[in-house]
């Protein structure tokens, strides 16, 4: 099975519906974006020779013609290799030599980030909308190419908060497991209806495409090309039936902007990728109603672990409505999911230890990388590096990366729970909590804080809500936080950041 022929489908039953939009704005039908793949992929084969299962790279903003690049590279059999433009060149100049992609399409503007740092490989870079682009698509159309349904399909570059990124194998039973498990749990799509692409389509909104090509649902992507909120409430006035993936820091900059849009056209608001506390989640609910639903997965196992609904998030009146909603939810249908001890026996509801997956949506392994795979896939789960703990209902409750758990004076401790009673401050924006190196404890508790509240009332919080052990032994107080490109905070930065100032090693 080739995931190229779902646009094919489409495009034959239904070739006058709307496929694509850049703001209002509609730009392809189903009938045209099949004939561009269709097109793209004959140049792709004939005009610059691939083969099938080579990789193709795309490292571009958001813009709609990330769906027909997508589609061109499946429909001749490569593979694409999406990358995050927002990278240093040197970044990208790596996954560009570790994919071994011969050709790279690129946002204007790119090509010169890239080119100090591009490897022999790299045959060509195409400014995506350029001439050189535009005449790709006068080329012969082609049949979509077979391919089996372990084949690569996308290449998906971890965002690498340490380390050298890994490519997690995406294959076409990966993508297509992963988007039915979407259309299943998540958010049911009907013909017309729209997912907006406001946050990176080189990552988790760029998994969504997928589902609603099956479903004949329309991709728009922002003008501005990323998440601006006026815009984002603009185009859900003029999108019925719209959904939207987004961080948790975008549903908090949304919920904060003061603009207003017929909430009635929201189909679901999707959040995940990082951890969304308590107090945001009560807020977006407020703001927001009955069309929130949370993911948690990663790109070894993209987009699918477990999810919250809908449902479970709106159901104020269930006596365990609150302790749900801290929890990333119930594994999906596909999915198995445990935790396990670090002998990977499974432990029980309760009992907190990594978070481990299998099932047809978990990647095969990283590509080159078999130390890693291994690694990562021993004893054919999927390791996360998450911890976590189910209740007794089967709820998924996170705790943190196991790195960035906090071993005080041998206690175990884990930093969300001290960032959530934190954050219910009205005075703290944001908040992260490490352990700093200390002779005494082995690590002391340190909170990293945005916002005017004073250490004294945080102190006082902290003693009301957890156990002692747990408070912080020292706040700093900071304009911001170090992120990454996709807004999640880098605690190793962090950490990096606190032994410069401290002066431990
Ligand atoms: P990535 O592979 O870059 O998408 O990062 C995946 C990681 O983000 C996961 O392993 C988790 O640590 C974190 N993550 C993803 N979804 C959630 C969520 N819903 N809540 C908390 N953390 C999440």
């Amino acid at each position: 099975m080739n995931i190229a022929s779902w646009l094919e489908q489409s495009a034959r039953s239904y070739p006058a519906l709307s496929a694509a939009a850049t703001g209002t704005r509609v730009v392809a039908t189903y009938g045209q974006l099949a004939e561009r793949a269709a097109r793209l992929a004959g140049a792709l084969r004939e005009q610059f020779g691939l083969k099938p299962g080579e990789r193709v790279a795309i490292v571009a903003k958001n813009s709609h013609h990330y769906v027909e690049l997508l589609y061109g590279i499946w429909h001749a059999g490569l593979a694409a290799v999406p990358a995050n433009a927002k990278l240093h060149g040197a970044e990208l100049g790596y996954i560009l030599d570790h994919s071994g992609a011969r050709v790279c399409f690129v946002s204007p503007g790119i090509d010169s980030v890239i080119a100090p740092h591009a490897p022999h490989s790299l045959e060509r870079l195409i400014a995506i909308g350029g001439a050189e682009y535009q005449a790709l698509f006068t080329a012969d159309a082609i049949a979509v190419v077979p391919r089996a349904a372990d084949d690569l399909a996308w290449l998906f570059y971890t965002s690498g908060t340490t380390g050298r990124p890994k490519g997690a194998m995406l294959t076409h039973r990966v993508l297509a497991a992963a988007s039915q498990a979407y259309a299943m749990e998540v958010d049911s799509v009907s013909p017309g209806d729209a997912i907006l692409h406001a946050a990176p389509m080189s990552h988790g909104s760029g998994l969504y495409i997928m589902a609603h090509v099956a479903r004949l649902g329309v991709q728009v992507v922002p003008e501005s090309g990323g998440f601006e909120p006026e815009e984002v409430f603009a185009l859900i006035d003029a999108w019925p039936r719209a959904s939207m993936f987004a961080a948790p820091t975008m549903i908090k900059r949304l919920v904060s902007c003061p603009a207003e849009c017929d909430l009635a056209n929201i189909r679901t608001l999707i959040w995940g990728g990082a951890p969304m506390y308590l107090e945001d989640a009560l807020a977006a609910l407020d703001r927001f109603g009955p069309r929130l639903a949370q993911i948690y997965g990663q790109g070894e196992s993209p987009m699918t672990i477990t999810t919250l609904s809908k449902e479970d998030i709106a159901d104020r009146g269930h006596p365990r409505w609150r302790e749900r909603l801290g929890s990333a939810g119930k594994p999906y249908a596909s999915v198995e999911v445990v935790v396990a001890d670090s002998a990977d026996r499974p432990l029980a509801a309760g009992e907190t230890g990594e978070i481990l997956c299998h099932g047809e949506v978990v990647m095969p392994g990283y590509w080159c990388n078999e130390e890693a795979s291994r690694t990562a896939l021993r004893g054919g789960w999927l390791h996360t590096g998450d911890v976590g703990v189910f209740d007794q209902e089967g709820y998924l409750h996170l705790k943190d990366r196991s790195k960035d758990l906090i071993i005080s004076g041998g206690s175990n401790i884990y930093p969300r729970e001290v960032e959530e009673v934190l954050l219910s401050h009205a005075q703290v924006r944001e908040v992260s909590v490490i352990g700093r190196p200390d002779r005494e404890w082995g690590e002391a508790v340190v909170a990293y804080v945005v916002g005017e509240a004073k250490a004294a009332e945080l102190d006082a919080l902290c003693l009301a809500r957890i156990a002692r052990f747990k408070r912080p032994k020292d706040y700093v107080f900071v304009d911001s936080l170090p992120k990454n490109n996709y807004g999640k905070i880098l605690k190793t930065e962090l950490r990096a950041m606190d032994a410069r100032k401290t002066g431990t090693p």
